[in-house]
């Protein structure tokens, strides 16, 4: 639940957020500060800008939030028209500084910085054979690698070819910004696993995560970069060219992005993820509505879920008959959000992390006293906030709770950029739907099956990535079983063919 910036342990986290900009004449540190705050809810842990003004690279890089990790001094230090910026979790490699983005190093044909959403699943067998080969590392996490492997086919070749012979070594999930001296770059991984899309602005060009963060600097939205597309801007802001460098048989985007991570007011594929979420609450109606007095969601992120539920459930009945009263369900804000409590509020005891929800929601008695209640959420990961938010309405005097989903269950963890717990941890990946609802002590409770999702992206299972709720990933992911014939490429140093 919610993925707006105030986590606690059960839930999923979004581990990146990348932008990169080229402007004709401003700085483009104080933009790529602001898109930054547009991305801040993929990832609180660190903040990070890198210019180049012409002459050389700036970096400013810090822990903590946008806000805490820059002062207005440091956004002036960071001069030139062009660079990239990154919000961060962990997500391979330590938390410490030294794996905070954008990652920048300086080699002999120039200077490199790099920001990361996603992950590699080949990163190792990368770093060893650039070990070998005389590479020395500064931190454990995956974003150096594709740095150095970068830098070092920079000695030999154009950038576009450069940055082909890189797609080809490095295997799994990636959406990177770029700045190799002055010039920009945005590049997908060639299944499309993370977001990423290009904006125009008044005097240049941006790439970002999300459009929303295009929307924050007035610009205005172009398009997707397509998956094994590389996007280069222009330095002074005039325009950019596009290479399709990698093509793969299918995609896998993401289907987490539409469901939970991405903004509401974001646009991706062409659809606006609030409206997608509206979708897949109407189907929730269809796949498993329930005659209740009243749907509330839980705050925030629940809520586009209910209101397509609820919208559902005014025109048919839980059976599927058209509905012949005028009434449906109420659609009720039941549940309070307390928006002051941080992720990292201090819980000692098991007792007072179990009752940690109550910190964050508090449900209004009068609209659950005495009613059967539909509580409408996006996910379950542990089952821990579930069963204190059934306990809590319950407490509340509602007279039946039922619960549910916006999603698939989660029965195994993500390898790509998602904080998702350990497959020990989640609820879902030894226990049937039953077991869980008798778990959380619902009345009942039911997620939305896969091809409702498939359904309400317009995608065939077959284009996204459903690693996390099938157990069968798109990437080879030693250990794991595959959905699709992929194999990870070979690490050998490249070959001199384009
Ligand atoms: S495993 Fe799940 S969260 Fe991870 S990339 Fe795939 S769909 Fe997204």
């Amino acid at each position: 639940m919610n993925a707006g910036g105030d986590h606690a342990d059960d839930e999923p986290r979004e581990k990146c957020g990348v932008v990169g900009v080229s402007l004709a004449e401003r700085d483009a540190a104080r933009p790529l500060y602001y898109a930054l705050y547009a991305l801040q809810h993929r990832g609180q842990e660190s903040a990070g800008i890198v210019t180049h003004d012409g002459f050389q690279q700036h970096s400013h890089v810090e822990r903590g939030l946008v806000g805490d990790a820059f002062e207005a001094g440091d956004l002036e230090s960071l001069a030139g028209s062009t660079g990239i910026g990154h919000v961060r979790y962990p997500t391979a490699g330590s938390l410490d500084k030294s794996c905070a983005q954008p990652f920048s190093v300086s080699f002999k044909s120039g200077s490199l910085g790099l920001s990361h959403n996603g992950n590699l699943v080949n990163a190792d067998e990368v770093r060893e054979e650039l070990a070998a080969a005389g590479h020395a590392f500064t931190s454990d996490g995956d974003t150096e690698v594709i740095a150095h492997d970068l830098a070092r086919n920079l000695l030999e070749e154009d950038l576009v070819r450069a940055v082909k012979h890189t797609m080809k070594r490095i295997h799994g999930s990636y959406s990177l910004a770029i700045t190799h001296d002055d010039t920009v770059l945005g590049v997908r991984d060639p299944m499309g696993n993370r977001p990423l899309c290009i904006g125009r602005l008044e005097d240049g060009y941006v790439l970002a995560s999300e459009s929303a963060a295009i929307d924050t600097l007035d610009g205005e939205l172009i398009r997707d970069v397509r998956p094994g597309e590389l996007v280069v801007l222009e330095p002074d802001g005039s325009g950019y060219d596009t290479y399709q460098l990698v093509e793969a048989d299918s995609t896998a985007h993401c289907f987490f992005e539409h469901v939970y991570f991405a903004r509401p007011d974001s646009v991706i594929d062409d659809e606006l993820v609030y409206e997608v979420r509206r979708k897949l609450g109407r189907k929730l109606w269809e796949e498993s509505g329930v005659e209740s007095d009243v749907v509330m969601p839980v705050p925030d992120s629940g809520r586009a879920f209910a209101t397509g539920y609820a919208d559902a459930a005014a025109e048919t009945t839980a059976d599927g008959g058209v509905r012949e009263d005028d009434g449906g369900i109420e659609f009720a804000e039941g549940l309070m959000k307390n928006r002051y409590v941080g992720r990292t509020f201090i819980m000692p005891t098991q007792d007072e992390r179990e009752r940690a929800v109550r910190l964050k929601l508090n449900p209004i008695r009068s609209t659950v006293e005495g009613k059967s209640v539909t509580i409408i959420d996006d996910s379950i990961v542990r089952g821990t906030t579930s069963t204190q938010l059934v306990e809590l309405v319950r407490e509340a005097g509602a007279e039946e709770v039922h619960l549910r989903i916006g999603a698939p269950p989660i029965v195994a963890p993500c390898y790509f950029g998602i904080d998702m717990a350990t497959r020990d941890e989640l609820i879902a990946s030894d226990k049937s739907t039953e077991e869980i609802r008798d778990r959380i002590e619902a009345d009942s409770l039911s997620y939305l099956s896969i091809d409702a999702v498939a359904e309400a992206l317009d995608a065939s299972r077959a284009d996204l990535c459903l690693g996390c709720v099938t157990g069968e990933y798109p990437f080879d992911v030693e250990g794991e079983a595959t959905d699709r014939p992929v194999e990870a490429p070979s690490t050998d140093a490249p070959a001199a063919d384009d």
